[in-house]
């Protein structure tokens, strides 16, 4: 349980929903900020502003996915009002306050150090990033069907970077009976791409490789589908850029020769919400408990 944690959930979309099922049903002290519009209501929780919230007591702030922008906004679908995070929001925290979000940028990171407190990035973990790689998959699948009028099973499809989202597209695309090869940099990966049972290229062969390809799908956040690369690939060809924006492909380029090439970013959220918001409340209830029981988080009249 996580009685006597008091947490501010600031803004974010369905996900974060079961993110306050969850922290809700373990009984924490919840205070939901850009939530007005949200019909449903959960006990223990109070919908307000963030200038009405005693930061003093509060001893985590859950951000969504995105965290915030460059500018310090923070999304929420459940709320026309602007939210705005700053330094000195923060610092008026309990002193072990822990700021927990998807991902961070450079205002984020400031802000955070800034203030002097703790700031957790959820998806630079392993479990989360791969579990998130399952609805990740699915939504590049629905995609594909949506752009392309062949079947995947029997069409070539290129996947590039055997990482954790690498990895699961390439085993769910060949699942589906498609022609996988994958390509990688290191040895290692290489190897492992042979032993499972795909192709395995290095990527230093990219444009070679790229010229029977049916659909490319790129996890490498760099830039690696150049115009050189393009200009060699099929004219019907798809590709699909999963990599973080701005993605690792000429789009420009690509557009010029006629191939379509998507930026699919937030796939988990768009394709199942659901599921990738109880990725996150799984993850976060752990370390929420594991910062209770260290007692680092309550004041001391509150332990
Ligand atoms: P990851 O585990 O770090 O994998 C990244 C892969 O890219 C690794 O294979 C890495 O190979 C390779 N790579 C990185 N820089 C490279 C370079 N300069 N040249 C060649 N290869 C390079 O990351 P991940 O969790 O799979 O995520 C991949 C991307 O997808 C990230 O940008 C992530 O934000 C994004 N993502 C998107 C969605 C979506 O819905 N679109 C969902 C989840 C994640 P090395 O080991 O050789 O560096």
């Amino acid at each position: 349980m996580l009685t006597g944690l008091n947490i501010a959930v600031i803004g974010g979309d369905a996900r974060q929903l079961e993110v306050i099922r969850k922290l809700a049903e373990l009984d924490a002290k919840l205070w939901l900020v850009g939530f007005e519009q949200l019909d449903h209501g959960f006990t223990g929780t109070n919908k307000t502003k963030l200038e009405e919230v005693d930061l003093s007591i509060i001893h985590a702030i859950i951000l969504p996915v995105s965290g915030t922008s460059l500018n310090g906004q923070v999304d929420t679908i459940f709320s026309n009002e602007e939210i705005k995070l700053t330094a000195e929001i923060l610092a008026r925290t309990s002193d072990d306050c822990v700021i927990y979000s998807g991902i961070s940028n450079a205002y984020l990171n400031k802000v955070t150090k800034e203030a002097n407190r703790k700031l957790i990035q959820l998806f630079d973990r392993d479990d989360v990033a791969i579990y998130n790689s399952i609805p990740t998959a699915e939504g590049t699948i629905m995609m594909v069907i949506q752009h392309t009028d062949f079947t995947i099973h029997g069409s070539n499809v290129t996947v590039l970077g055997l990482g954790r989202v690498g990895m699961s597209v390439a085993r769910t695309f060949a699942g589906l009976g498609a022609k996988v090869k994958t390509g990688a940099r290191k040895s290692a990966h290489l190897a492992r791409i042979s032993e499972m049972g795909l192709t395995a290229f290095h990527l230093e062969n990219l444009k070679e490789e790229a010229a029977d390809t049916d659909v490319m799908i790129n996890t490498i956040p760099y830039q690696i589908l150049t115009a050189d690369v393009i200009s060699n690939m099929l004219p019907h060809s798809l590709i699909i850029d999963l990599a973080s924006k701005p993605g690792g492909t000429d789009f420009a380029y690509a557009e010029k020769r006629g191939i379509k090439a998507l930026l699919a970013p937030g796939l988990p959220g768009i394709v199942a919400p659901k599921t990738a918001g109880q990725i996150i409340a799984n993850v976060l209830s752990q370390l929420l408990h594991s910062q209770l029981e260290k007692g680092g988080s309550l004041n001391e009249n509150e332990k």
